[in-house]
């Protein structure tokens, strides 16, 4: 198959810093969507891929699936996209569109296994996938997102994996106006979470390690802040929460959250992906709660959410970097902190 090659930024071992690269891309296939690469943000899964946090990283790692750009070739039976339009592409890149999950729109738990954007199997090239860490991308018609034009388009580029896997399980679960809704962490996702939540009407808690986030995590939308630390704040919001939405991105106690919801309701987990520390069953048991977990969500729900986002006028809180500091801010986003997402602005690999 006839390939072009574009530049691209990876790291070739779970130890080395991403530097540039030349990867190749496929020539537009008639159900292909060939997009110029104007922004992507930098998401944790990023970091665990690139360091082999979960154990099945190819390299070169080219990561990156929060990706905004605009339509340069359609091919010739593509029919919802045209030349110039702006689009969005997330965390998966096929999937086997035959499966019970796929007809019913939930791309992610293809039975098959879906094709991540990167570090999935290329069954057009051979090897893996290589994400917007690049120039450009060549994706299937299916997976590419229409992004309203009202919005922010830097901002919008976490919309493809923080919006969308923070949205998925606020519908999933249906949260609703009043509820008391929790969500663990300030980070990428955490940030999403909160302006969700605040969008669908609940009553928004900001559950962090981190005090000196208070005041942003109000003026993102959450009501009340509660110091995950501090034990009597903890105690005092004992079996109150409707719902928690846990982002942590690393193993860790779930006992004192899980003290949290009231009888009969859910945590779900979309950060940790990883063996856990012990949970008490008692916890569980006495009160029916339920821990759950959720991983992005499908290509209908995520135009959903993009749709809701053009019309709230909901976009990410960005820090704007160059390709070239993409090291430095693994570095900060290891360290919790960024405020609330970087965004690479793809001109600068063009330099
Ligand atoms: P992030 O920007 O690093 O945010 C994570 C936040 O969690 C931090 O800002 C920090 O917030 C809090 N935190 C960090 N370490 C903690 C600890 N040991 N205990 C308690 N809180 C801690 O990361 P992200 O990009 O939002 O991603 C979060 C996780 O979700 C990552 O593991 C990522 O791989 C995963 N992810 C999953 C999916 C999915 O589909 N399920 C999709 C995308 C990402 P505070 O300072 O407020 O405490
Ligand atoms: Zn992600």
């Amino acid at each position: 198959m006839s390939q072009v090659e574009i530049k691209a930024y990876g790291a070739k071992a779970n130890d080395a810093d991403l530097e540039q690269l030349a990867i190749q891309r496929r020539e537009v296939l008639p159900n292909d969507v060939k997009i110029d690469i104007l922004y992507c943000g930098v998401c944790h899964s990023d970091i665990h891929q690139v360091r082999n946090d979960w154990g099945n990283s190819k390299y070169p790692v080219v990561p990156g699936h929060e990706i905004i750009g605009r339509v340069v070739e359609a091919g010739d039976s593509v029919s919802k996209f045209k030349e110039g339009d702006l689009v969005g592409v997330g965390c998966m890149v096929d999937s086997c569109q035959e499966c019970d999950s796929c007809k019913e729109g939930l791309e992610q738990y293809c039975e098959n296994g879906m094709v991540g954007t990167y570090n999935g199997k290329d069954e057009h090239l051979g090897g893996h996938t290589f994400g917007g860490y690049s120039e450009s991308v060549v994706v299937r018609e299916e997976f590419v997102l229409k992004v309203p034009e009202n919005i922010d388009a830097k901002g919008a580029a976490p919309l493809l994996c923080a919006g969308i896997t923070t949205w998925s399980p606020l519908r999933h679960w249906k949260v609703k106006e009043g509820d008391k809704v929790g969500v663990i962490g300030l980070g990428g996702l955490g940030h999403m979470g909160v302006k969700f939540a605040a969008a669908l009407g609940a009553k928004v808690v900001m559950i962090t390690t981190s005090p000196d986030k208070s005041e942003d995590a109000k003026k993102l939308g959450a009501h009340e802040v509660l110091i995950s630390k501090d034990k009597e704040q903890m105690k005092a919001h004992a079996a109150s929460f409707d719902f928690l939405l846990n982002t942590v991105p690393v193993k860790h106690d779930l006992n004192p959250y899980l003290n949290l919801l009231k009888r009969d309701a859910t945590m779900v987990l979309v950060g940790a992906i990883e063996p856990l520390e012990e949970m008490h069953g008692g916890l569980l048991i006495g009160k029916r709660r339920t821990v759950a977990g959720s991983v992005i969500g499908g290509i209908p729900e995520t135009q959903e959410m993009l749709d809701f986002c053009g019309e709230h006028n909901i976009v990410s809180d960005i820090e704007m970097i160059d390709m070239q500091n993409i090291n430095k801010a693994f570095e900060r986003v290891t360290k919790s902190d960024v405020k609330y997402r970087f965004v690479i602005d793809m001109k600068s690999l063009k330099n």
